[in-house]
């Protein structure tokens, strides 16, 4: 039996922390094998999420607890718990009990049957009807554009074994969408059916502009599709034109008239600068991202690590 590190990215969860360490120390206490470990990220809390994680690495030596130097973001707070987990399995879940950690023995029994990758399937959800239609068009709409097979309904609440880790930690891209990657880098993958909770407290930390920016992210970086959408409108706008022509031109030598209407060059002519512009912004998007990656500048910034050495248990004791 293995040992495994869940890695566990929370911002701004005081309310949920008690309740938290309670559930996943229960977990990893039921976990044969080991030393398991959990690797909280801090990522940048303003409340008490710091120092109750803190209190509770001094109490339990399993526990580690990464500070950002600020607010990174959920993505590069769940890379940092990647980078951070001493393994070899690394389980990620977020830190409001969206995700149920008793689900973590079946996760390490598929891992044990020979799987590389254990995902969580989301098969119910709690969120409101406009966000849940939301993230079901997403997920489809992703899975369409992508070069890739992005499983649906999936998060990244997952079980990753040492050659998923490895390969992921290898990627050189600063801006990761894990679960994108977590599919990437193939090996042997499965999903199990997992009931997406409510959060326990406290309120979401996406916000909408939040979950925008992830749905961009995961567009961009496992597709070039709607690039490509360019020059798609392009030859539909360029064939209308020309059917237009060449009905103009008949017009014109049957019947001796003009086709007329300013109004209607008027809409075309607005209609397709809002073509241009939004293909315009399609393109600044992908610019955007490619700059962002060649000023190199890392992920995440760490400002300490809390963990009581296993030296001074053991010279203690
Ligand atoms: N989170 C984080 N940094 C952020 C936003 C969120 O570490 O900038 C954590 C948050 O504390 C939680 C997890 O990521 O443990 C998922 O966030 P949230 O529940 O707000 O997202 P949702 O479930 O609404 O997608
Ligand atoms: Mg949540």
């Amino acid at each position: 039996m293995t040992a495994v590190s869940i890695g566990i990215p929370v911002y701004n969860e005081e309310a949920v922390v008690p309740e938290l360490l309670a559930r996943v120390t229960r977990v990893i206490d039921s976990l044969p094998g080991g030393p398991h470990e959990i690797v909280f990220v801090d990522d940048g809390s303003a409340d008490r999420t710091r120092q109750l994680l803190a209190d509770a690495a001094w109490r339990d030596s399993r526990i580690k607890v990464v500070c950002l130097s600020r607010n990174f973001g959920h993505q590069a707070a769940i890379c940092a718990a990647l980078d951070h987990a001493k393994g070899p399995a690394v389980i990620l879940m977020d830190g409001d009990l969206q995700d149920e950690p008793e689900i973590i023995p079946e996760f390490v029994r598929q891992y044990e049957a020979g799987y590389d990758v254990v995902f969580a399937r989301r098969s119910s959800r709690q969120e409101g009807l406009a966000l849940r239609a939301a993230y079901k068009v997403f997920y489809r709409l992703i899975r369409a554009l992508s070069d890739v097979t992005l499983p649906l309904d999936s998060g990244d609440f997952a079980l990753l074994g040492p050659s998923v880790v490895g390969a992921i930690k290898r990627l050189p891209e600063r801006e990761r969408y894990l679960r994108g990657l977590r599919a990437w880098v193939g090996f042997k993958q499965v999903g199990i059916d997992v009931p997406r909770r409510a959060r326990f407290a406290g309120r979401p930390k996406y916000t909408t502009w939040k979950l925008i920016k992830l749905a961009l992210d995961g567009i961009c970086s496992f597709s070039i599709v709607p690039l490509r959408a360019a020059a798609l409108a392009g030859i539909v706008a360029m064939s209308a034109s020309l059917l237009f022509a060449c009905y103009a031109l008949y017009v014109r030598f049957s019947v001796g008239a003009s086709p007329e209407g300013f109004t209607a060059s008027l809409l075309v002519m607005t209609f397709l600068s809002g073509v241009q512009l939004l293909f315009l912004g399609v393109i600044g998007e992908y610019l955007g991202r490619v700059y962002a990656e060649a000023k190199g500048r890392p992920t995440y910034v760490v400002a300490t690590v809390e963990k009581r050495e296993r030296r001074h248990v053991e010279r203690v004791a």
